[in-house]
């Protein structure tokens, strides 16, 4: 395949436009799948389990399709992007590779949050983007009003505008031909130096680091003596090919074509993403990188039993090695024991993380709240930390410590009219700054509208997803991206139980919200820690102050009075345990929280 008949898209859009949908057609309508005969929509590109289950794309994934137009044959490279804000830098990592984008949004829903920053992703980098209208077979489907709010909010003419159905099939032979027609050949010559530009990798058991290449120039053939621009290894290429949607190995990939190569490579490491690699001997000028993934959400996790320590921790490793955004450190903590720091990108990138332990590892585990990274800036130096213990007393405020900040978002939420006031209230209640808003459509019966502030992460990383969709009954969309750090009154807060902090429950906590965090975390212990053999006063404090407290009364002194008689070998142990019970509490003087007192209040917040 030559150049100019080869087409590298991608398709962006909104969470549940139909993106996936598209895809499958797509698939089908070239041959490169079989039409499934039940009509279900069995989403081809969507591999992993979580992903089927949540019917979102966590990772990215590739394929390529032929395509016959007036009687040429066109090679068409689709890369499917995630749809969530947790995983934007996988958006325009996918958009680096490509020449086009297919901008999707629903006919019935409109314009929202995620069309914007992905349409700016897409266009910053120049790409040619083809808007397309799905899913005009809904009856709710209002495709001349969107089409017009698309003009409105993209500058998009209505008239390059395409109208389809993702799940009947609808239009999409047009889209194929607009690709064709549409988005540019990319420009790559065979007897340049070559060049390819790394944008994925995966792991596989048997070939070591599978990666996916872009070849921007030359020719890329199995044998290749290759160079990475970023590490200076050299690799030889064992195999290479397109994916159609699975692997299918060739024996070059030409300029201009995506695909995968194996070499060697045997840590998912060395593959560094935005990496450029040459031949050995030849000079290339690198491909501009990328940043590296940015973990904004850290937990810590830990086995529900501490002998399980060794088995998930390599799960963990194992599952890193697929999911390279994952930042992984050693931490123990007195009540846990030993366990894992972990840094994601965002809440959802955590639960889709522990699923994936759950799922494919077997692993049982018990994840600490959610923290971002906080700056602090001591009076010689500044630091970024991840956990709550490192965080310094309030007594070291003004004199080791000169300031504390906390990393800020630009967010943006579109919502219609009638929930305005809704999401004003739930942003400022969420400390946002710099609130602004304006109409997307003006002059329609339910205009709706744009909202931007400045929002701290760490108040988004709770409940501020659920409580935006459950305020505005679903309507709202809502995206962020990173805007640095400010300075934020903050304090550490800690969990006593009789007297004793708990290390592995401290929080975060902004001065304007320490009652009322104090107060709910004490009553959620309070619910969840088994009465003992005395009082146990369970309290909240920043520094010496006590914010909140509950008791929790002491157990009653038999404790078989609550079985039935006759049962005397229970009766006899449960007597037996008692007075080792007391022994130890005497002996350490403290509460044990057990692990299920852990999951319940990590896990039910
Ligand atoms: P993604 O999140 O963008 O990948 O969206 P999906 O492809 O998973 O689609 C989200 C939902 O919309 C699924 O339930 C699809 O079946 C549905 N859907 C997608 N395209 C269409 C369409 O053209 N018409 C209708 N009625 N539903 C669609
Ligand atoms: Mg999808």
């Amino acid at each position: 395949f030559p150049c100019d008949v080869i087409r590298n898209f991608s398709i962006i859009a909104h969470i549940d436009h139909g993106k996936s949908t598209l895809a499958d057609r797509l698939l089908e309508l070239t041959g490169t799948i079989q039409k499934k005969l039940s009509g279900k929509n069995e989403q081809v590109l969507d591999k992993l389990k979580v992903e089927r289950e949540r019917g979102i794309t966590v990772k990215a994934q590739t394929a390529s399709m032929i395509h016959k137009f007036e009687d040429r044959k066109f090679l068409l490279n689709l890369i499917d992007t995630p749809g969530h804000v947790d995983f934007a830098w996988e958006v325009s990592r996918s958009l680096a590779a490509c020449q086009g984008a297919l901008l999707l949004v629903d006919a019935s829903q409109g314009v929202q949050a995620q069309s914007i920053s992905v349409f700016h992703n897409a266009r910053e980098r120049g790409i040619k983007i083809i808007p397309v209208l799905n899913k005009i077979d809904l009856p709710a489907a209002q495709p001349d009003r969107i089409a017009a709010q698309i003009q409105a909010t993209f500058g998009l003419d209505p008239s390059e505008i395409l109208q389809i159905s993702a799940k009947t099939g609808k239009g999409v032979e047009a889209v194929l031909e607009a690709i064709i027609q549409r988005v540019p050949p990319p420009v790559a010559r065979a007897d340049s130096p070559l060049k390819a530009f790394l944008f994925d990798s995966m792991y596989d058991k048997y070939r070591g680091v599978i990666s996916l290449v872009s070849v921007q120039g030359g020719v890329l053939r199995k044998g290749d003596k290759i160079a990475s621009c970023y590490t200076r290894k050299k690799y030889e290429i064992t195999e290479l090919g397109i994916l159609h949607p699975e692997e299918v190995p060739t024996t070059s990939l030409n300029p201009g074509q995506v695909g995968y190569i194996a070499c060697n490579m045997k840590q998912s490491s060395e593959a560094h993403i935005g990496d450029t690699l040459h031949r050995v001997g030849e000079v290339v000028e690198p491909m501009a990188g990328f940043q590296p993934a940015k973990a904004m959400v850290f937990a810590g996790v830990y086995p529900i039993e501490n002998s399980e320590f060794p088995k998930l921790e390599e799960s963990i490793n194992r599952l890193t090695l697929t999911d390279r955004s994952v930042t992984v450190q050693r931490e123990s903590s007195t009540a846990l024991g030993q366990g894992c720091r972990l840094g994601f990108l965002g809440t959802l990138h955590m639960d889709v993380f522990r699923q994936r332990l759950e799922d494919e590892h077997d692993a049982n585990v018990i994840i600490t709240a959610p923290t971002v990274p906080y700056k602090i800036i001591y009076k010689d130096k500044e630091v970024i930390i991840s956990n709550p213990t490192d965080f310094p007393d309030v007594g070291d405020l003004g004199i080791r410590v000169r300031e504390i900040q906390e990393p800020v978002v630009k967010a943006s939420i579109i919502v219609p009219e009638e929930y305005f006031g809704d999401m004003m209230e739930l942003c400022y209640s969420h400390r946002a700054e710099e609130v602004e808003h304006r109409y997307l459509d003006s002059g329609t019966s339910s205009a709706r509208i744009m909202l931007n502030c400045i929002i701290p992460l760490s108040e988004i990383v709770t409940d501020f997803f659920d409580q935006l969709k459950s305020r505005s009954s679903g309507f709202a969309s809502f995206d962020y991206e990173d805007a640095g750090y400010r300075k934020s009154d903050l304090a550490k807060m800690t969990f006593l139980l009789n007297g004793k902090p708990v290390d592995a429950l401290a929080l975060i906590v902004h001065r304007s919200a320490q009652e009322t965090v104090g107060r709910q975390w004490v009553k959620k212990l309070h619910k969840v820690i088994p009465r003992q053999l005395f009082e146990v006063p369970i309290q909240a404090a920043v520094g010496k102050k006590v914010i909140a407290r509950e008791t929790l009364k002491a157990m009653r002194a038999d404790v078989t009075a609550g079985l039935y008689g006759g049962h005397y070998e229970r009766k006899m142990k449960h007597l037996e345990n008692q007075k080792e019970g007391k022994r130890r509490m005497k002996k350490m003087g403290t509460v044990e929280l057990p692990q299920e007192a852990f999951f319940e209040i990590l896990s039910n917040k």
